[in-house]
């Protein structure tokens, strides 16, 4: 019998470790479907990039105070969960404490800086709850986060407020317990926390009894609720946390402006240009040109989607989304995800994909890929490393190059450049002719 709280905690840590280990085997294997991209190339530059994108949040300090407010509850967040260490082998020894034999005065001063992060986590969170859902800036109104998007922002904003809460109340607990001399608190004398000292005057109201299961049931939430967040958060866009390192590490690390080309369709315009550099053996046609679903786009596009944190930078700077039109590229970042959690979803359920729905019209309209003007402000505002424009323009190549559907305009101006080597519908012959009218 005083071994079930150990069994209890155990079996929760096995199904929560299980669960998340689930998780993330089936997104590993969606971004698996992607083709293949090599970007494992100059891993200097690459691990300098995790430095300062992903650890040192470089993009985010553009706007100097949501990144200082962003940097308390990412480096809050991490750093507090160190303490997750000895709450999970409290949770399986059945000890109470278990480092403060260890630290002995040092343990104080590490829970007093873990309580002041605490603290800052709690209050920056609030802030953040106020300037998205009372100030509404433009970015968090938008129609992009109608729904289930908007809602996900909050669930994660207040689960931080209430395991922070937790956290201070079990601590405030314990050391009024041992102010009190209430056994067996008084085993385990950790001195002062500033911080959770000032819940006290709560707690004085409570009887010894209560105070013990405040202490015991907020350890208890705490945990539990930390291993609840550890999977929801696998499963919303806060997965940014994790996936804001691979992402950065795989960055492509040729200019933002750089468009790739198709090697064999250059060296077909080549020919017509300056056929004295269209040199080099073609290689055999590629199965489909562009992309039409998420198994035509790269592993790295697929990674980009579930790495995005919805923050709508990107938006933002789109000309096209800021004169109204159907464009966003954060849409475009959310609906390649959700093609991505479908697919996964068929695959669990050891299902085909192939049921005649694709990225391309079902997720993502025409409308929406000819609005882009390719200017690349997405890709440069983007804090972690992600590219709409490079999603864009592989459909807009698919649906050129594969089903030849484009504007009545563009089909003129493709038809101008095959037959005159230029935009316009004059002959080659004809275009010095405007000298002659000088
Ligand atoms: S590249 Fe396209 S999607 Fe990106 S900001 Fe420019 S217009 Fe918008
Ligand atoms: S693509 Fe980048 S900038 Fe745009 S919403 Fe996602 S994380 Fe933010």
């Amino acid at each position: 019998m005083t071994y079930l709280p150990q069994i209890l905690f155990c079996t929760l840590l096995l199904l929560a470790g299980y669960s998340f280990y689930t998780r993330f085997r089936s997104i590993t294997k969606v971004i698996r479907l992607g083709r293949d991209e090599h970007l494992n190339d100059q891993s200097g530059k690459r691990w300098k990039n995790v430095m300062m994108l992903a650890l040192g949040q470089k993009k985010m300090f553009k706007y100097p105070l949501v990144a200082f407010f962003h940097l308390i509850i990412y480096v809050g967040f991490i750093i507090i969960n160190v303490e997750l260490l000895e709450i999970v082998l409290d949770g399986a020894l059945g000890t109470h404490r278990l480092f403060l034999p260890f630290l002995g005065e040092w343990y104080a001063v590490l829970i007093n800086a873990f309580e002041v992060l605490a603290l800052g986590v709690l209050v920056v969170c609030i802030i953040f709850l106020t300037r998205r859902y009372v100030l509404a800036i433009w970015r968090f109104r938008h129609s992009d986060l109608n729904g289930w998007p908007s809602k996900d922002a909050a669930i994660i904003l207040v689960a931080e407020i209430v395991l922070m809460g937790l956290f201070l109340f079990m601590n405030a607990a314990d050391t009024l317990l041992q102010e009190w001399n209430y056994s067996p608190y008084t085993e385990h004398l950790t001195g002062n926390f500033f911080v959770s000292s000032w819940l006290h005057p709560l707690l004085q109201k409570c009887d010894p009894v209560t105070v013990v299961l405040i202490e015991r049931v907020s350890w208890w939430l705490h945990i539990a609720g930390i291993l609840l967040f550890l999977n929801y958060l696998s499963r919303s866009k806060h997965l940014h946390i994790i996936l804001a390192f691979p992402n950065a590490y795989f960055a492509r690390l040729t200019s933002v402006g750089k468009m790739s080309n198709m090697p064999d369709v250059q060296r077909e315009v080549m020919y017509a240009f300056q056929p004295e550099l269209a040199t080099g053996e073609s290689s055999p046609a590629p199965l489909k040109f562009g992309a039409a679903d998420i198994t035509d786009l790269s592993w790295k596009n697929l990674l980009d989607a579930y790495s995005c944190t919805e923050c709508g930078r990107c938006s933002a700077a789109c000309p096209a989304t800021q004169t109204g039109k159907k464009l966003s590229p954060r849409r475009i970042m959310m609906a390649t995800r959700d093609r991505c959690e479908e697919v996964g979803a068929l695959l669990q359920e050891g299902k085909k994909f192939d049921e005649g729905k694709t990225l391309l019209h079902d997720y993502i309209t025409e409308e929406e890929l000819r609005a882009c003007t390719t200017c690349n402000a997405c890709v440069e505002e983007c804090p972690v490393s992600i590219s709409p424009l490079d999603i864009i323009l592989q459909m807009r190549r698919y649906l050129i190059m594969e089903k030849s559907a484009a504007p009545q305009e563009w089909t003129m101006m493709f038809g101008n450049v095959e037959n005159n080597f230029a935009p316009w519908k004059f002959s080659p012959e004809q275009r010095a002719d405007w000298t002659k009218t000088i």
